[in-house]
């Protein structure tokens, strides 16, 4: 490991499902293993009438643990990266930039699909805990005291572990629940709800539809890759 790595450097932060992923694959599974119940509870999690971490529980609530291995099948089946994506994790690690992606979706579809990739990146997801008759959440990163709470996998408090690890802080995502993150990042990529609300907030940001798209941009923001090394 070279000195530039250990300096404080870039962090890129980046949500998984709907950003690395093409669908979210909490609402795939949800459509497909419990369609009538889920409906309202998803659009409710949109509206922000419950908050994310409640909603989720009871999403994973309505499916018997019994259920998981087809649920994992299906997942696994179902997840598609985003174009440019491969490019991407290579210009991050030819710069030393972190890259940690931070998802509100689970271990059991985020680690295989993001395999070939796993010496580069850092993931921060959740678990499921299938002791009791139906699936529970396990949130492993927990909104910190400075949070107002009820993230679930709370992003802010995810990039609050890296500081002093990274000076700038990019954020890339597309729903609600990278709101709260990107108010925090020095620059967000964003798409769908995101874009929107980046808007509003006057966030600094930029809409994507590939990752050739974010790379391009952060290539020309700070320089082509260098080729003599
Ligand atoms: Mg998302
Ligand atoms: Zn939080």
């Amino acid at each position: 490991m070279n000195d530039s790595v250990a300096s404080p450097t870039m962090g890129l932060f980046c949500d998984f499902d709907g950003t690395i992923a093409s669908a979210d694959m909490i609402a795939a599974i949800m459509t497909e293993f419990a369609p009538q119940p889920s409906g309202p509870i998803i659009s409710a999690i949109v509206a922000g009438t419950i908050d994310i971490q409640q909603g989720v529980q009871q999403l994973f609530g309505l499916l018997p643990s019994s259920a998981f291995r087809a649920v994992r099948e299906f997942a696994l089946a179902r997840v598609v990266l985003r174009p440019g994506f491969p490019r991407f994790v290579a210009l991050c690690r030819e710069r030393g930039w972190r890259l940690v992606v931070v998802s509100g979706g689970f271990d059991f579809f985020v680690e295989p699909a993001l395999a070939p990739f796993r010496d580069n990146l850092t993931i921060h997801c959740n678990s499921l805990d299938l002791s009791g008759p139906m699936m529970r959440v396990v949130w492993n990163v927990p909104c910190d005291a400075k949070c107002v709470g009820g993230c679930g996998l709370c992003k802010p408090s995810v990039m609050r572990l890296y500081q002093g690890l990274v000076e700038t802080r990019i954020v890339i995502g597309d729903g609600v629940t990278d709101q709260r993150a990107a108010q925090q990042a020095d620059f967000v990529f964003a798409r769908d709800r995101l874009l929107g609300l980046c808007e509003e907030a006057n966030v600094p940001h930029m809409g994507f539809d590939t990752f050739d798209d974010i790379s391009d941009e952060l290539e020309r923001r700070y320089g082509e890759a260098r080729t003599d090394d």
